[in-house]
């Protein structure tokens, strides 16, 4: 069987494979030679991995499937959420990114947050989601260099370090995106064994 994964991630293609029965072969959006940047037009994660997944399945005919992640804080009501990638601007840069949110909690106690991802499947017409989240606080400095986006400001609860001095093998196996991609891997094995 055939699914498409909407990322032009080719890492993130490969670890969600690994993780896959032999009987589902992954595309990525080279794979079916899609190249178009897929407008994130939606106001949440769910909306999002929504018009991405529907934009493959509706022009290409493709079961498909897409993520979208955000970084979720308590102290500012859930920003920035939605619009983790470009919360400095448009050049989406992880260094401005993270110097804004360091700024906007300045002198704030409460540093809780979370990242959440949303998994959204299309498959044989019929639609279904999936998420992971990963609870922890943001630090007041950058530490470690691991990672990308937010990783050296967030340290996961039961950890001691940020996601950016974690070794990959530990973020991997506690991430959001870990954690959702768990649930649409042990659904799939379900629904095609
Ligand atoms: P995407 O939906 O996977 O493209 O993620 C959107 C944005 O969320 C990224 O541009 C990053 O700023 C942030 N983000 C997503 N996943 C992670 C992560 O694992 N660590 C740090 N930041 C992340």
């Amino acid at each position: 069987m055939k699914l498409v994964f909407a990322t032009h991630n080719d890492h993130k293609l490969k670890e969600v494979q690994q993780l896959l029965p032999e009987n589902i072969q992954l595309l990525s959006l080279k794979d079916i030679e899609c190249f178009d940047e897929i407008p994130e037009t939606g106001n949440t994660l769910e909306e999002n991995a929504k018009i991405k997944a529907d934009y493959v399945t509706q022009t290409y005919g493709l079961d498909c499937f897409s993520d979208d992640t955000g970084l979720l804080v308590d102290a500012l009501n859930g920003a920035p959420g939605v619009y983790s990638a470009r919360y400095a601007g448009e050049q989406k840069k992880a260094s401005d990114n993270m110097a804004k949110l360091l700024t906007e909690l300045e002198g704030s106690d409460n540093r809780s947050a979370h990242f959440k991802t949303v998994v959204h499947l299309n498959l044989q017409g019929e639609s279904f989601t999936f998420d992971g989240i990963v609870e922890g606080h943001i630090t007041t400095e950058l530490h470690g260099e691991g990672g990308f986006g937010y990783d050296p400001i967030f340290k996961p609860d039961g950890h001691d370090k940020t996601f950016g001095e974690l070794p990959p093998e530990t973020k991997n196996a506690i991430s959001h995106r870990a954690r959702a991609i768990q649930k649409l891997v042990a659904f799939l094995k379900k629904k095609t064994t």
